[in-house]
């Protein structure tokens, strides 16, 4: 045998293996798609089936594995899931025309971030492939969906933002320029690392070739209608995202007809962490929709709509009049409640239509897709005369409807309601729709009729009752003739075969016939299949109304969802208003409401402005409510910005540039990261990004180390959010130190409130209200009681706790005194108390600059600081 690839298919398979190294190669034999070396070896481990070899005897076999070509989309559904790339190589002629070795060419490069296939997509979210460059400082960043043609672009020349802007996307695919060693640059891939990025040559980044590939793409002669000729960087990455879908896919990409620039501040800014920590899209502890705010909100019946919450969701508004004009379509749709819902069960008869008209363009469809394409376009006219006493304009569509109506009239009138999936067999076109083809099907099935006249009328004429008409592959048509009865076989009859029992004729008239026949069925399919093809360029040729219809679709979903949302969860319409006041009358948090539905959730009212309640301290037992209070804030903020009504009895917010949340070591359970470095690495980046137009939630920072520190580093943050620049930043900061109540002595904007409880009979109540004021006690005790702490230890600790109580002394004398077995269940013993040291503490760490310090010098900062204390050293 031959060694390894040395054979004219071998060396082939390796040259095409060559131009894809990354990508699992699919290369078609036969009814199979089979897989070699390395691939062979991950793709049976993958997708869990066998592998073998090819030449077995040879030294060196060569390993194999392989998928049968009709099954493939499920088989590389999963290597996709699992996030590798996969290319298709497919015979590009027929083999039985072939000369020598059949030619084979890769058709298609299916990845993560560029399918069309519905197995592949989740109906409920974009997916994006994205791209970035930097250049001079300033970072392009652009993002595409090839499966519904949203394509958009931004810059900015903060590294930051553009790292949390990557992270917000959430891409399938991140895609940068190879060989870049810019430093700020390098920054970037590093914090983009869990997102797998790859690289693409710098040439598909090239300016002015990215700009040509845009300019022919979108079909204009200048990308100022867009909005964005100014960019640099980011036409370069969007240009390579062009670039990217024609490798790949292997034809251009005719549905994408516009690009849309935006500006980050645009947009108000949560950083990954913030998004992850009030449970948006996913619940912290199951990973799941469930018990996120997205799965209130997105009551949406369209997958389109679906899309676009999570867009708004992640993008909420910093433009007072585009907030105010969602609420007034939200308004509206609320006080015509009946007709809302009305409209809304039309719109569960429409399909995808962003994507349809994606997988039709890009030839991925087939007649069963125009046919929902139609019934969808179908239901507009309906829908807006069910419109028509809606004034806002988010209510108006802009498109060609005679257009449309055409679009869907042909569709009609072309494809059978039955129209077969596969698109090269026939099946798929009306009869009535076009004379020849009728011809042809007429053909086809007076076919069968005329046979058996043909077998009648020769068993006649022949007297042989045993003759039948047959077909096979080799001969065709012919008449079969048992051997015993050849004496009567007339003389015009040619001999084609001799069987055992019996020999095959064919007549002239029989040759003749099929002929016909054979042509018609092939003529059929094949006209069936240009009249398909007509119907697919038009569609494309209607791309950008079919784009303004989709997305009129997905809008309409959007409001409508939001004012049944808001009548059904009784929420209101929020004030904007310009004075910097965040009020809200007693507000609910908007999952955890839905969660109690038992115990009635109990409303809180929150006022904050930039005078006198700039930092709102709020101290409690833990259980209390506090985190509930502040993420509940947090998420009506982003609710009002995003154009939704609000769970409170009223709300009036101020434009909002940021969020930041923080949630203290303990409360963050889903992480094992070594969490004091983290949370003191992201306090500080609130620290240094925090406006005066921010909102930062603090829960329970400096909970993950020692007391002091801990107190200490709340302490001064809480400080310095005060006085930041000047001006302050809106905190709510949630803590069990109730000794920093003491902050409101000091500084003027910080106002005390406490979630309160009522204690009864030595246990506890919570009555979960906020009301002004500190707490001086945490009730721990109690509350480990309500978790169950055996009785024995309870006892212990409320003796320990009185004596601590009862002295200032340290607490070891204390427990020594304590009868042995009481003393064996293992009491603390280094408690200190924050007394005598807190203000020269507190002036100490008001003095430094934590803006100024890394983590790590921070740290030793306050090593060496607790050392002293430690020591009982004077503090100076
Ligand atoms: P803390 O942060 O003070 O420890 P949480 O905010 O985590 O307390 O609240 C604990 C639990 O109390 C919540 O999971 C929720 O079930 C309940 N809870 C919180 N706030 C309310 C409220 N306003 N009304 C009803 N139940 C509440
Ligand atoms: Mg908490």
């Amino acid at each position: 045998m031959s060694p390894r690839g040395t054979t004219p298919m071998m060396r082939q398979y390796l040259e095409v293996k060559q131009t894809y190294p990354d990508e699992i190669l699919l290369y078609r034999m036969g009814d199979f798609f089979e897989m070699f070396f390395e691939d062979a070896k991950l793709a049976s481990r993958l997708l869990d089936i066998t592998l073998t070899s090819r030449n077995k005897k040879a030294e060196s076999p060569i390993p194999m594995c392989g998928v049968p070509y009709r099954a493939v989309q499920g088989y590389i559904a999963r290597l996709i899931n699992l996030g590798y790339k996969v290319a298709i190589c497919d015979q590009v002629e027929d083999p039985s025309l072939a000369q020598g070795l059949v030619k084979r060419e890769v058709v298609r490069v299916i990845t993560p971030g560029m399918v069309l296939e519905n197995e592949l997509l989740d109906e409920k979210s974009n997916n994006y492939v994205l791209a970035d460059i930097i250049e001079k400082n300033q970072i392009g960043l652009s993002y595409l969906d090839v499966s519904t043609g949203t394509f958009r672009v931004t810059e900015s020349n903060n590294l930051d933002e553009i790292i949390q802007e990557t992270y917000r996307v959430t891409p399938k695919e991140v895609l940068l320029p190879s060989g870049n060693d810019d430093t700020s640059f390098k920054a970037y891939i590093d914090a983009v690392q869990n997102l797998n990025p790859s690289t693409l040559s710098a040439n598909a980044f090239d300016y002015s070739q990215a700009k040509k590939r845009l300019l022919k793409t979108l079909g204009t002669i200048s990308l100022e209608g867009f909005g964005c000729n100014r960019f640099r960087p980011g036409l370069r990455a969007a240009g390579a995202l062009i670039y990217y879908v024609q490798e790949t896919q292997k034809q251009a990409i005719a549905h994408v007809r516009s690009i849309e620039p935006y500006r980050l501040d645009n947009y108000l800014f949560l950083d990954d962490q913030s998004y992850q920590n009030l449970e948006i899209e996913k619940n912290l502890r199951s990973g799941t929709r469930k018990g996120a705010l997205i799965a209130v909100l997105d009551q949406t019946v369209t997958a389109m709509g679906s899309r676009m919450l999570k867009q708004w969701i992640r993008y909420p508004l910093t433009d007072a009049n585009q907030i105010e004009s969602r609420f007034d379509a939200i308004d509206e749709a609320r006080n015509y409640y009946q007709a809302t819902q009305t409209i809304r069960d039309h719109l569960k008869k429409i399909h995808d239509v962003e994507r349809l008209r994606s997988k039709i363009s890009m030839g991925h469809a087939n007649a069963r897709d125009l046919l929902s394409l139609k019934q969808s376009l179908q239901q507009m006219p309906t829908l807006e005369t069910l419109l028509k006493t809606y004034q806002s304009p988010l209510y108006k569509a802009r498109y060609n409807r005679a257009e449309v109506k055409l679009l869907a009239k042909n569709i009609d009138a072309a494809i059978r309601e039955d129209a077969a999936p596969t698109l090269h067999e026939g099946g798929m076109i009306r009869e009535g729709f076009d004379p020849g083809l009728d011809e042809l099907i007429q053909m086809t099935r007076d076919g069968k009729t005329w046979l058996l006249k043909l077998e009648a009328q020769e068993r006649e004429r022949t007297g042989i009752t045993t003759l039948k008409v047959r077909y096979n592959k080799v001969f065709g048509y012919y008449l079969e003739i048992p051997k015993s009865r050849l004496d009567a076989v007339p003389e015009e009859y040619i001999r084609k075969q001799t069987l055992v029992n019996a020999e095959r004729f064919i007549t002239p008239e029989l040759k003749e016939f099929e002929e016909k026949v054979t042509n018609a069925e092939g003529k059929r399919a094949e006209l069936e299949f240009t009249i398909f093809t007509d119907l697919k360029n038009q569609v494309v040729q209607k791309n950008s109304d079919l784009q303004q219809v989709g997305d009129f679709l997905a809008r309409l979903d959007c409001l409508l969802t939001l004012a049944v949302i808001s009548q059904d969860n009784n929420y209101t319409r929020p004030d904007i208003n310009s004075e910097g006041c965040l009020q809200i009358q007693d507000g609910r948090h908007p999952v955890i409401e839905k969660m109690i539905p038992g115990e009635r959730f109990v409303p809180n009212t929150i006022n904050m402005d930039n005078d006198t309640n700039q930092v709102i301290i709020i101290t409690g037992p833990n259980m209390a409510g506090k985190s509930t209070v502040l993420r509940q804030v947090a998420l009506t903020v982003l609710m009002a910005q995003m154009g939704s009504f609000v769970p409170a009895a009223s709300a009036s917010i101020s434009i909002t540039d940021r969020i930041f949340t923080r949630v203290g070591a303990l409360d963050n359970l889903s992480q094992g990261q070594s969490t004091f470095l983290v949370e003191m690495q992201e306090t500080a980046n609130i620290l240094n990004n925090a406006t005066a137009d921010s909102l930062v939630i603090m829960d329970e920072i400096g909970r993950g180390t020692s007391t002091f520190d801990g107190l200490s580093i709340a302490w001064a943050v809480a400080e310095f959010l005060h006085d930041a620049k000047g001006a302050g930043v809106k905190t709510l900061f949630a803590t069990h130190y109730h000794e920093l109540t003491e902050l409101s002595k000091e500084r003027e904007r910080v106002q005390n409130f406490n979630i309160t409880v009522k204690e009864w009979n030595d246990e506890i109540i919570f009555l979960r209200k906020l009301i002004p004021g500190g707490t001086n006690r945490s009730y721990g005790i109690q509350v480990a009681r309500l978790a169950g702490i055996p009785d024995k230890v309870i006892t212990r600790a409320r003796r320990i706790l009185t004596d601590i109580e009862n002295s200032n002394h340290s607490l070891s004398s204390q427990a020594a005194t304590q009868k042995p077995d009481e003393h064996q269940l293992g009491m603390p013993i280094q408690l200190e108390l924050f007394k005598g040291y807190d203000h020269l503490i507190a002036d100490k760490l008001a003095k430094i600059d934590i803006s100024q310090m890394t983590p790590m010098e921070a740290l030793n900062y306050l090593h060496a600081l607790q050392e002293k204390i430690k020591s009982g050293q004077s503090i100076s």
